[in-house]
This record gives C-alpha cells, sequence and structure tokens, in this order.
C-alpha cells in the first residue's frame, strides 16, 4: 500500500482498456477505492470483478454526455462518500491530413478529448470545492505540446486540454485542489485503432511498435498523487527512449 493512495476514492474515465485499465489496476494494487467509467460495460465488469471493486464500480458512461459524467461521479459520492481524484483520462485518436475532410472524427476528437474532460471537471468540481480537497488529473499527450502534419486535429485537443487544466489550476488553488497534466508519448494501447483512415492506421501500427507498456502511465498517475497535499505535480512528459 503506497500513502498517498490507499483508500483514496478514485473515478476514472476510459478504464476499459489501455491506460485506464492500467491505471485501475495499479491503483487497486495500491489500496485505492475506485469507479470506473467507459461505454463498454462488459469489460469494466470484468475488471471490476477481477479486482474485486463490486459491480457498483462499473458505470457506463459515454463522456460527450455530461449527464452521464454526473452519474459517474455521483456514483463514487454515493458509494464511498466522497471523490478525492477524478482520472478524465477516455480519448481517441482517428488521426489524418485536414485535406482529407474527415469532420465527423474531429467532432468525435472534440467531443471527447475535450468535452469529455470538461465534463468530469464540472461532475467533480463542486464535490471537491465543497471539501476543500481533490485532484484532478488530465491526459494530454506529447501531441499537446507539438503538432506534425496528419495530426492537427488530434494535437489541437491535446492542447486543448493543457490549456484547460492550467486555467483550472489556477482558478482552484484556494479550494486546496490539485491539478496535474500527463502527457505521454506511444505507449501500447488500443488507440491507434480508433484510426478511421488504413494507411494512417497502418503507419501508425507501425510506429506503435516502439511503444512502451501502459504500466510506465500509471506508475506516472502514482507519483502524482503520492505527493504531500501542498505538492502538486504540475505536469508529467514522458516517451518512449527512443521517441522523436
Ligand atoms: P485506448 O483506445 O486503449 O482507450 C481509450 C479509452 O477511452 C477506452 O477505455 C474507451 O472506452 C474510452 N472512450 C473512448 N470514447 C469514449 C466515450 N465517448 N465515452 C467514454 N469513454 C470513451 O487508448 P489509450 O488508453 O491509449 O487512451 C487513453 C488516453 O490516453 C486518451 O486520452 C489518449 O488520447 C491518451 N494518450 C494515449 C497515448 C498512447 O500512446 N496510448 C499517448 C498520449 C495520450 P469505451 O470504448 O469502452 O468507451
Amino acid at each position: 500500500m503506497t500513502q498517498g493512495i490507499e483508500n483514496k476514492v478514485v473515478v476514472i474515465t476510459g478504464a476499459s482498456s489501455g491506460l485506464g485499465e492500467a491505471v485501475a489496476r495499479h491503483l487497486a494494487q495500491q489500496g485505492a477505492k475506485l469507479v470506473l467509467g467507459a461505454r463498454r460495460l462488459d469489460r469494466l465488469r470484468t475488471l471490476a470483478q477481477a479486482l474485486s471493486l463490486g459491480e457498483d464500480a462499473a458505470v457506463q458512461t459515454d463522456v460527450t454526455r455530461h449527464e452521464q459524467v454526473q452519474r459517474l461521479v455521483d456514483r463514487a459520492v454515493q458509494a464511498h462518500g466522497r471523490i478525492d481524484v477524478i482520472i478524465n483520462n477516455a480519448g481517441l485518436m482517428p488521426q489524418s491530413p485536414l485535406e482529407r475532410g474527415k469532420i465527423d472524427d474531429w467532432d468525435r476528437m472534440i467531443d471527447v478529448n475535450i468535452k469529455g474532460v470538461l465534463y468530469g471537471i464540472a461532475a467533480a468540481l463542486p464535490h471537491m470545492k465543497a471539501r476543500k480537497s481533490g485532484h484532478i488529473i488530465n491526459v494530454s499527450s506529447v501531441a499537446g505540446h507539438k503538432v506534425r502534419a496528419g495530426g492537427t486535429v488530434y494535437a489541437a485537443t491535446k492542447h486543448a486540454v493543457r490549456v484547460i487544466s492550467e486555467g483550472l489550476r489556477q482558478e482552484v488553488k484556494p479550494y486546496n485542489i490539485r491539478t496535474t497534466i500527463l502527457s505521454p508519448g506511444m505507449v501500447a494501447t488500443e488507440l491507434p485503432d480508433s484510426i478511421t483512415e488504413p494507411d494512417i492506421a497502418q503507419a501508425m501500427r507501425k510506429a506503435y511498435e516502439g511503444a512502451i507498456p501502459a504500466e510506465s502511465f500509471a506508475r506516472t498517475v502514482a507519483f502524482a498523487m503520492s505527493q504531500p497535499n501542498e505538492v502538486d505535480i504540475n505536469e508529467i512528459l514522458f516517451r518512449p527512449t527512443a521517441q522523436d
């Protein structure tokens, strides 16, 4: 068990695979109390069962629907009396050059990667303000720091997550609420499967052969959470050693 993690009530969006699932596994081992959200309820339930969380810990959630994100956070408060940490992790990366005009993909990235984070903040903040305690962890990316051709909209959403997080940090200081941006590089997950253009998906899968395990991300979450309350890890940027 790790101090700063044991008994913390943690809500994780996008917990049905990849980084969210890895964080859930890692924090459960350290004694956190978890409530997991994503659309694929079967996968959430299987994970909740594997981690002995109880069926109530799996909440079917589409983060593009603010009332569903509110229900996810409310479930944590009902079950455990409070929410200590929200990890706004759900996201997708259907990249393509702008000239291909994949407007549906742009809409989905904006809705999930940006609005989903805002809805998580909106749902958790009143509870955290009332208790003058909390930690909001938002998942950005190396793509939140730089843009490359073919990844413009994804990079825009991840830049937005960083801007939202920094504005939030300044606004919630008086309430003793910590904010952390996590900006990973290539980590082995199902993320490339969200790419809808076959040629780009193929190139991305090739690039992801150099990805690092999702456990690397889980360790960064644990590091940020386990600091003393007066220490706010504002951002962690990390990537595979061999990545540009
Ligand atoms: P995965 O595809 O493995 O996981 C994405 C998660 O997001 C799934 O659990 C999925 O669940 C969930 N999700 C997608 N859409 C929605 C929605 N509308 N409502 C609720 N949940 C949703 O990818 P990762 O684990 O890699 O991605 C997690 C985050 O990490 C994303 O924000 C991504 O941008 C970021 N990231 C990932 C990197 C990487 O290399 N893996 C690098 C940098 C950042 P479900 O489909 O069941 O709803």
